[in-house]
């Protein structure tokens, strides 16, 4: 190519999302098949979304309001938060993108678990700044280690609580004893996307005591637990001034209106999030006890997902549940060899996961 990319930019591998099921089907020659690889919510979403994104369709020659008021009411309500302290993202994805734009200079140092959630490293390189990995111990994010890492150039932490894709997590105690030794001039980003899912009281939670430290931004989605993940909406809470950066640099309609709408709707059904997330952990609780009985090793998990060591090589075995029609995600390239990462789906589709499982392990 005779056009010059950016050095940090070459150095990017894109993300591999999980593969939509219409490919799967479409390359397969498969009907009905069934996708557990993206951590995505099987059961639906609220029908009340349904309803305020119906009224919407015949304005959507109008621009969505930048500032996204009604949604930032109804959070700023939810966790007793300033408006002023909330930024709403097109995704998750894109508050970190804006965060690694706005806080690191050329050659600045972002600190992160490895493996991580791929999308700490591309924008933190995007944004010209060095990712630091920090290995995991026990498929547990190491915050000893993070610590020791910290240097002269640290600007941010990302850590992942709960974390995907190993399910572990931070309890209150080891976050705060981590951050009390973080300098004070560095983020410490806490991706919540999963915490809707915990189920233990002992696990930190940042929006217990919103705001309670400066330094920390609050990291959450729509994609998992409210099933909005086609909508591409996530937010941030943070301090004020944080999130005055970040609104300076963000695209004016980075949420669009039926995004916006489809969040306000969805925040306030409280009783479907409630049995999206009794029905998440009963369905876990499912494949443990099927994927233990084969004899398969399980980790702990306080997310809508869990981690099965296959005994052999997870490529293999991602492959041969294709052809059956189910979709997993293999951890291999994340260091993990035998490893798959699946989400609960419902009652049926983790039937068919688990035969078709068994099928390929020969169980
Ligand atoms: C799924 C996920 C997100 C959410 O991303 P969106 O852009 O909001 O869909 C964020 N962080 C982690 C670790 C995730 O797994």
């Amino acid at each position: 190519m005779k056009f010059t990319v950016s050095e940090p930019v070459m150095q990017i591998k894109a993300y591999e999302p999980g593969k939509p099921l219409k490919e799967v089907e479409r390359e397969y020659n498969i009907k009905d098949a069934v996708k557990l690889a993206s951590n995505e919510n099987p059961f639906g979403y609220s029908p009340d979304v349904k309803k305020a994104v119906e009224r919407l369709l015949d304005q959507m020659n109008r621009y969505p309001e930048s500032s996204a008021p009604e949604l930032c009411a109804v959070l700023s309500e939810k966790f007793g938060v300033g408006i002023s302290n909330i930024v709403i993202g097109n995704g998750s994805d894109d508050i970190i993108a804006l965060l690694a734009h706005a806080f690191l200079n050329q050659g600045d140092e972002a600190l992160m678990p490895l493996p991580s959630f791929l999308m700490y490293e591309i924008s933190v390189k995007t944004a010209k700044g060095k990712p630091v990995m920090v290995p995991l111990t026990d498929f547990t994010t190491n915050l000893d280690g993070i610590l020791s890492a910290i240097g002269e150039r640290t600007r941010m932490i990302f850590v992942t609580n709960p974390f995907n894709p190993t399910g572990a997590v931070i309890t209150t105690a080891e976050f705060e004893r981590f951050a009390a030794r973080v300098p004070d001039d560095v983020l410490i980003i806490v991706d919540e996307a999963y915490i809707e899912f915990v189920r233990e009281d002992t696990v930190f939670n940042s929006l217990d005591r919103p705001l309670f430290d400066p330094r920390v931004v609050t990291l959450r989605t729509f994609s998992k637990a409210y099933g909005l993940a086609g909508f591409r909406v996530g937010y941030g809470i943070m301090d004020e001034q944080v999130a005055g950066i970040l609104h300076r640099i963000r695209q004016p309609f980075n949420v669009n209106s039926l995004a916006q709408a489809a969040a306000v709707a969805a925040v306030s059904d409280t009783q479907f999030l409630s049995n999206c997330i009794e029905n998440t952990h009963r369905e876990l609780d499912f494949l443990i006890e099927k994927l233990t009985n084969m004899g398969l090793t399980v980790l702990p998990t306080q997310s809508n997902f869990l981690m099965t060591d296959v005994g052999t090589d997870a490529s293999v075995v991602f492959e041969a549940m294709l052809r059956q029609g189910v979709v997993v995600r293999s951890m291999k390239s994340y260091g993990f060899e035998n490893w798959l990462r699946i989400n609960a789906g419902t009652r049926k589709e983790n039937e068919k996961f688990i035969a078709a499982l068994k099928q390929v392990l020969n169980r």
